[in-house]
């Protein structure tokens, strides 16, 4: 099967521009000296480094930047926007793609990242924060890791963290409410 390494490359000379206006960044000010690769603590999962993905949306290779890894890798830490000398937020940035992957829909190539951001946005639209006791049975779901984790029986695995989270204090049977779920809902649209 052609891998998207092996096509031959699509140039959207838009694509810089259009992720500068998502943003309000100016990624053109890159000069590429790799600080933020070289801090990022994630880069040994990632298909193209920090530094590649800011070079690659300049050169408007936009489909192989919504299509990566890196993405949806990125914890979103920080650390390369705060070791950037030139102000490239590079975490805004790579939260911008991941918006632009999704509404453009690509196909997701980290799609247990993507059903974790789905049940996280889920549960903070609907309740105005997290409940953490409703957060992994989502993910579950979504992912479809439920079925699988049913099947090889590694569902115990789950409960036991579950029951040791709950005895520790750390799992909530019932979830505390906010002021401002309207207006957070809002901003999540
Ligand atoms: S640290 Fe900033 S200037 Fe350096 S490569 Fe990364 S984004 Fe570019
Ligand atoms: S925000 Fe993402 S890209 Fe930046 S250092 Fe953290 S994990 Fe790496």
């Amino acid at each position: 099967m052609e891998t998207l390494q092996q096509r031959p490359i699509k140039v959207d000379p838009t694509f810089s521009t259009q992720v500068e206006e998502l943003t309000s960044l100016n990624l053109s000010a890159c000069f590429q000296c790799r600080k933020c690769t070289n801090g990022c603590p994630v880069t040994f999962a990632m298909d193209i480094f920090p530094d590649q993905v800011i070079r690659l949306v300049n050169l408007g290779q936009k489909e192989r930047v919504l299509a990566c890894r890196t993405i949806w890798v990125c914890s979103a830490c920080e650390t390369c926007t705060t070791r950037c000398p030139n102000e490239v937020d590079i975490a805004a940035t790579m939260d911008a793609l991941k918006e632009m992957a999704v509404r453009e829909g690509v196909r997701i190539s980290e799609p247990k990242t993507y059903a974790f951001h789905r049940a996280f946005l889920d549960d903070i639209k609907k309740r105005g924060r997290m409940f953490e006791g409703r957060l992994m049975q989502s993910y579950l779901l979504k992912s479809g890791e439920l079925f699988r984790k049913l099947g090889d029986g590694t569902i115990k695995e789950e409960i036991t963290l579950g029951l040791n989270m709950y005895k520790k204090g750390r799992l909530p049977l019932l979830p505390k409410g906010i002021k401002g779920k309207r207006e957070i809902k809002e901003i999540l649209g």
